[in-house]
């Protein structure tokens, strides 16, 4: 049986997708096993495109080609692959080696996309380098070996899967004369153990060397001469078993990302640029919801510090719509309190005055705000002293001077001893501390632990001399009381201080849950705000990555084409660039929640913020990233998957 039947092929191109350009016409042809053929013709006769149908990098418009009695022409793109990569070696006028690998590794190629790599097969090619004459170089990458020596890289590359038929498109083009003739001479000894090669060439001298002659022009054979007799061989059809694609074997996997390194150590600077693009996402990511998260956190802690069914009563600066003075207020008293006790459905009523004042103990002071309230405070806001004691009710009939004191005054006043039973001042009034109260966590205005509560007797006419009571907290028994007193209080008051209908308003009453719920969905509105501005920086990397690797697509098409040639198939490609993104993305991911950490703690500390960093938000940004690279990878790997071998290989 003939090794190769060609029957009536044909190939037109057209320019501008309108005029035909005939690149094959009517071509037939047999080969058999052990020929060395010369194709010849002059520039544009249809060599090169005859031999990229014949290599199956390119197929056919019409006509029959035939391997060992297998039609060809018409298979899938992997079974396509699976007959390169088994029946054919590629020879190329340009040598087409990977210049970052050594040149075992480059002999090696085909097994890439055979089987996977084994130490059987780093053997084969170490041999295989040997038999060509480069034993002694066996560690040199491409550029550090002269032309003809890449050339027979080369030839060890495409003998190493053990092909029928050896391929070369003027494979002594680029080399000076002699080293063209050491060339030839190697392809006649290969074609002497038995090979099958064909070989397009415009160089009479080199065609003659072979066993037959084939002549093109205009796209026709029109010579075929046979020069010299060859031995006849028989070669059958190998068994082709299809191929052990496991994407998650452990080696392949290892195989991949050792290229994706490899091709990013190649080209460092754009390596690191999208690299850069997604440490500022994932950076970013990182900073704000570590900012978000702090705030809620908060929040959430200064809210738990004002306790639960709680109505908040204030006098209000206007009155049936006017504004009024400070003066001319209505000022609460303790028959307001009283009152309010006798309410239905009420638990507590806290009454507070409250003042600056400067708090001394030997030779420090602070200032910070007075609160006079009663004892009933601890329980309404969840108080209770974890050093010491709240003041008693008998304290509070005596006008004792005895003071509660919040978590950051007793630090700020005894950073190294007990304030228990310690006398300090206040406004230069001796006060004993009785207790310290739990660390609320906040800040700013109102802050809890920046406060010192006295008993209201005390405050009002021993320390702030008034004689009213700024505000009330009223705690309902349960929730069900709530809106019914929330709409009670203002009227009772109004009665109590006789004020007009129309001064109704005059009074403030406020369900703290309301209050609450409104401040969590500030900074919930204020933390998805952050989280967006990180999606969008995280966008942008992506789309940096985006465009880094339609760039690294296009700088390797050429690459991509040999790959295909040597039997590599569309998933191959694929997985290849996609592990380049997401390797881009790992690394970017992980230093990005490094810098992240480190920004957010610098604002934190700068800013006084509380930062957060939650193993939920760097889970989020590192599969976040790694999404991005799969998303933004694919379209570029899958343009790159693609292409046709013959346009990759073409591409410049
Ligand atoms: P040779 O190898 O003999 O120089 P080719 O096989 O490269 O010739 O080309 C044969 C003809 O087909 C030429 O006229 C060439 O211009 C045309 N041709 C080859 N490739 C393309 C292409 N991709 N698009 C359009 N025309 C092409």
């Amino acid at each position: 049986m003939s090794l190769i039947e060609l029957k009536g092929l044909c190939k037109t191109y057209y320019i501008g997708g309108k005029i035909p350009v005939y690149a094959l016409r009517d071509v037939s042809l047999t080969i058999e096993p052990g020929e060395f053929v010369a194709i010849m013709g002059p520039s544009g006769s249809g060599k090169s495109t005859l031999l990229a149908v014949l290599g199956l990098l390119d197929r056919p418009d019409c006509g029959e080609y035939k391997i060992l009695g297998k039609e060809v022409s018409r298979l899938s793109e992997r079974e396509t692959s699976r007959l390169r990569n088994h029946l054919l070696g590629f020879v190329f006028q340009a040598f087409n080696l990977l210049p970052r690998l050594d040149i075992v590794t480059n002999t090696m190629l085909p097994f890439v996309y055979d089987d996977g790599v084994t130490e059987a097969n780093r053997q084969a090619a170490k041999e295989l380098l040997t038999r060509v004459g480069l034993g002694d170089r066996l560690r040199h990458r491409p550029n550090e070996l002269s032309g003809g020596q890449q050339q027979r890289v080369a030839l060890a590359r495409a003998l190493a899967n053990k092909p029928l038929v050896i391929m070369a498109d003027e494979p002594t083009g680029n080399l000076d004369s002699k080293s063209a003739q050491e060339i030839i001479n190697l392809f006649k000894e290969i074609n002497q153990q038995g090979k099958t090669i064909i070989m397009v060439t415009h160089e009479p001298n080199l065609a003659n060397e072979a066993s037959r002659r084939i002549t093109l022009s205009d796209g026709r054979i029109v010579g075929d001469e046979r020069l010299r007799a060859t031995a006849a061989g028989t070669v059958n059809m190998p068994a082709l078993k299809p191929r052990n694609f496991n994407l998650f074997s452990l080696s392949r996997l290892l195989d991949y990302f050792r290229e994706a390194y490899l091709s990013l150590l190649t080209n460092k600077l754009r390596s690191f640029l999208s690299i850069l693009g997604v440490v500022i996402g994932v950076g970013a990511v990182i900073a704000m919801l570590a900012i978000g998260t702090g705030a809620q956190r908060q929040v959430e802690k200064s809210l738990s510090a004002l306790g639960t069914n709680l109505l908040s009563v204030r006098t209000s600066f206007r009155q049936g719509g006017i504004s009024l003075g400070s003066d001319s207020v209505t000022r609460f008293n303790l028959e307001d309190l009283k009152a309010l006790q006798q309410l239905d459905g009420v638990k507590y009523v806290v009454p507070y005055v409250q003042g600056r004042g400067q708090a001394v103990y030997a030779n420090r002071n602070w200032s910070t705000s007075i609160n006079g309230t009663s004892v009933d405070y601890q329980y309404v806001r969840d108080a209770i002293p974890t050093q010491g004691r709240f003041f008693t009710r008998s304290e509070e009939h005596l006008r004792a001077k005895v003071a509660v004191l919040g978590k950051q005054v007793a630090d700020q006043l005894f950073p190294d001893t007990d304030p228990l039973n310690k006398w300090i001042k206040i406004n230069r009034v001796n006060f004993q501390v009785v207790g310290v109260l739990p660390e609320k966590g906040g800040s700013g205005f109102m802050n809890p632990d920046d406060q010192i509560f006295v008993p209201l007797s005390t405050a009002m006419h021993r320390l702030l001399g008034r004689d009213y009571i700024n505000n009330f907290d009223v705690q309902a028994e349960s929730a069900d009381y709530l809106t019914g007193l929330a709409d009670e209080i203002g009227p009772l008051l109004v009665k109590l201080h006789r004020l007009p209908a129309a001064q109704a308003d005059g009074f403030d009453v406020r369900n703290m849950a309301d209050i609450q719920k409104a401040a969590a969905e500030t900074v919930q509105t204020f933390s998805f705000l952050l989280g967006a501005i990180a999606a969008v920086s995280l966008l942008v990397g992506g789309i940096g990555i985006m465009n880094i690797m339609l760039v690294m697509v296009m700088e390797r098409t050429h690459e991509i084409g040999l790959r295909k040639a040597l039997g590599a198939e569309d998933r191959d490609i694929l997985t290849q660039f996609l592990v380049e993104a997401v390797l881009i993305c790992v690394l970017g991911g992980s230093i990005g929640v490094g810098i992240g950490g480190i920004i957010s703690f610098s604002i934190g500390a700068v800013a006084g913020w509380s930062v957060v960093i939650t193993l939920e938000s760097v889970l989020l940004a590192f599969v976040f990233s790694v999404v991005v690279g799969v998303v933004f990878g694919l379209w570029p790997a899958r343009r790159a998957a693609r292409l046709l071998p013959i346009e990759a290989l073409r591409y410049e």
